[in-house]
């Protein structure tokens, strides 16, 4: 990561981070670590990294900012991408837009709904894009992992083994909801061999720097910023990412999103093993960790983060 320099917009980022970090240790305690997946009981719970990135290329960066984390449901986020890459407005046949304002890993809509779920980015919206892209790649880790170590520029990016088979092992019901949909014909291949590729890409680590970067293309048009490692490209068309943003702010916090939106006002996606990214479009990505979470399954530490950070800068949607 480049050393910190002013933001081209002159907000006084570094002692804004310093702050929020500082005013963030207050509520350490105040969550729990996320222990329904027995390999993420074992992260240290007092954790908190935050990085900020913006389009002209700067980054910023407080506490452990360069500690890998597990993604978890974040990757919901570059999988809906790749999906939407691929199958364009046909994904719709198979998945809803609308918050569910149900837990993520709910399944009471599932019946009434037929097998649809509301939305990509609750539990049953995720596993039908895995099954679709389970589809088109034969080793669909390596095809995600190939776009994530180009968006981050970090070539070992990986899924971490442990975690991916404590999931799965554990992975009862959301194993029950990829039975459910295939009974409505929405799961097309084998469950089993869906619930492998779900749990791998939810093991994928990354720390808060890479994933203010990975996800630039979102605040800047589609289109990902030039590193030093190689130039930008368009990554996804600039109506496909303001639809994007507008999936992330209306569902990207599951039964939250209505909280996160009041509060923060920005796109967001969060993750049970502590992580949030918000994107603020035309500026820049904000990436936050902080293991304990609500009972919501969202970070404590990091929903507050951003919204001081949203305080403090005056970035918001709109
Ligand atoms: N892998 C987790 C699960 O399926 C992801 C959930 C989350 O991050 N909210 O339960």
């Amino acid at each position: 990561m480049p050393a910190p320099q002013a933001p081209a917009n002159s907000t006084p980022l570094i002692p804004i981070l310093q702050q929020i970090h500082t005013e963030a240790q207050a509520l350490f305690g105040q969550g729990q670590v996320a222990d329904y997946i027995p390999a993420l009981a074992q992260v240290a719970p007092r954790q908190f990294g935050m990085a900020v990135a913006l389009i002209d290329g700067s980054t910023f960066a407080t506490g452990q900012a360069h500690t890998p984390f597990s993604l978890q449901s974040i990757t919901k986020l570059f999988a809906f991408v790749l999906a939407l890459k691929l199958e364009g407005e046909g994904l719709w046949k198979r998945v809803g837009r609308e918050p569910s304002g149900a837990a993520f890993n709910s399944m009471v809509q599932l019946e009434s709904e037929k097998g649809i779920p509301r939305n990509p980015f609750i539990n049953a919206g995720a596993l039908v894009i895995t099954d679709i892209l389970t589809s088109r790649y034969a080793h669909l880790d390596i095809a995600m992992l190939g776009a994530l170590r180009r968006l981050t520029d970090a070539p070992d990016l990986s899924w971490n083994g442990h975690i991916a088979k404590s999931e799965r092992e554990t992975a009862h019901r959301n194993m029950a909801m990829a039975y459910f949909m295939k009974s409505y014909g929405n799961v097309l291949n084998p469950p089993e061999l869906v619930l492998d590729n779900y749990c791998r890409q939810c093991a994928i680590e990354m720390n808060c720097a890479q994933l203010a970067q990975a996800t630039m293309f979102l605040a800047h048009n589609g289109q990902d910023i030039d590193t030093d490692a190689r130039p930008g490209e368009q990554f996804l068309s600039p109506s496909d990412a303001r639809r994007v943003n507008a999936l992330l702010l209306t569902c990207g916090a599951y039964d939250a999103a209505g909280d996160f939106a009041y509060r923060i006002g920005l796109p967001v996606k969060t993750g049970v093993g502590g992580g949030i990214v918000a994107i603020v479009p035309g500026r820049g990505t904000v990436a936050v960790w902080a293991p304990e979470l609500d009972a919501k399954g969202n970070s404590v530490l990091g929903a507050f983060a951003l919204e001081r950070l949203t305080q403090l800068t005056g970035w918001h949607h709109g």
